[in-house]
């Protein structure tokens, strides 16, 4: 049988079928329509305006790495006028993170960018591995996850930039939206499908890949021969959210389409105001500056309780009311150092959340 032709040149030999959309396609047509999808994404959206610091929150792993090099190309060839830098958190999890931030140094190199790494012990005097042999393997991404987004945000204020871009991809919005739904979270819906958000006081963030399939990210990564770090984390993941994988995977086989589609279905709820009224109203920790939907921000009630030797207390309500009633905390607990943002920050369009 004749090599099949590709179906949008019509010139050279196709060597993929892209997974979006199932078209037998070739490299350099691949290459063109994922990179011109992320663009279109990001002009239709408004992303960024010229002069722009954008800092790529860069992990090593595959989609933080295909963003540094696709926004790297779309910003010479379209002129954007950003100023890119690599931010890496380094959670402290030896074996795992301490090697891909090695790959993230190499990018550094090979995109010519700035990097900044901030790590959670320099943050929080706790390493993840601190972490986890006190509380074990249940909750310890409860707790990397909270304290990863404050890290971010300050590690943005350290390299003074407008805006965070991170390399979440259509898959992982989408099994947000169906975890937030499995959950009865519905609140939520309107901020995880934003490909926006900005709190009032913290810096504005968004995600350029939220129609980029994962395995066109990975198929991308490949044909570009980037060099990236593919090993997952030696703490497990989210349980959870596993379950929500596993049936989106199911659902991708039986119709390509259904990623999208969920994302869709996530943008097009319309949340009424009594469910819109369960989210509490956003204000500044008192101990750290940072946001907060209570007196205290979760990154400082995560923090106490490791420094009190509680850790649960910052995870079930009967642990905090333990801990409260053993009294206040002590005047010279470890705090986490106050959250400012860079002055001079410039006014930048606000997307509520829903
Ligand atoms: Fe952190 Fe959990 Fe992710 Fe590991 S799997 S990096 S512990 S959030
Ligand atoms: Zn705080």
């Amino acid at each position: 049988m004749a090599p099949r032709t590709c179906v949008l040149c019509e010139n050279f030999k196709a060597i993929l079928k892209r997974p979006k959309t199932g078209q037998q396609i070739c490299k350099d047509c691949f290459f063109y329509v994922f990179e011109t999808e992320v663009h279109n994404t990001i002009t239709q959206s408004n992303l960024f305006a010229p002069g722009d610091r954008v800092a790529i929150g860069a992990s090593g792993g595959k989609d933080s790495t295909v963003l540094a090099y696709v926004l790297k190309t779309l910003n010479e060839r379209y002129n954007y006028g950003l100023n890119l830098f690599l931010l890496s958190i380094d959670e402290g999890i030896t074996g795992y993170r301490d090697d891909s931030l090695e790959t993230v140094k190499r990018n550094q190199q090979q995109y010519d960018m700035p990097l900044k790494i901030l790590s959670y012990d320099e943050l929080y005097g706790w390493t993840m591995d601190a972490i986890v042999s006190q509380v074990g393997r249940k909750n310890n991404c409860t707790f990397c996850g909270v304290f990863r987004r404050q890290a971010l945000d300050r590690g943005a204020v350290m390299l003074n930039v407008d805006h965070i871009v991170t390399g979440h991809n259509a898959d992982d919005i989408a099994e947000t939206v169906l975890m937030n739904i499995m959950r009865g979270d519905i609140a939520r819906l309107g901020r995880c499908t934003s490909i926006c958000t900005q709190g009032e006081d913290t810096i504005k963030r968004s995600k350029p890949f939220k129609y980029a399939y994962e395995k066109e990210i990975v198929m991308y990564a490949y044909f570009k021969k980037l060099d990236y770090f593919s090993t997952e984390c030696i703490y497990s993941p989210d349980a959870y959210r596993g379950h929500a994988r596993t049936f989106l995977k199911d659902l991708e086989a039986a119709r390509p389409s259904a990623i999208i589609d969920i994302i869709h279905s996530g943008e097009a709820f319309e949340v009424s105001e009594e469910v819109k009224a369960t989210q509490k109203a956003q204000q500044t920790c008192k101990r750290c500056g940072y946001m907060s939907s209570n007196e205290l921000c979760k990154a400082c009630t995560l923090l106490e309780g490791l420094e009190r030797g509680m850790a649960a207390s910052g995870i079930t309500d009967r642990a905090r009311k333990k801990m409260e009633a053993e009294g206040p905390a002590p005047e010279n607990l470890r705090t986490i150092p106050f959250f400012k943002l860079p002055t001079g920050q410039p006014a930048v369009a606000i997307e509520a959340p829903s």
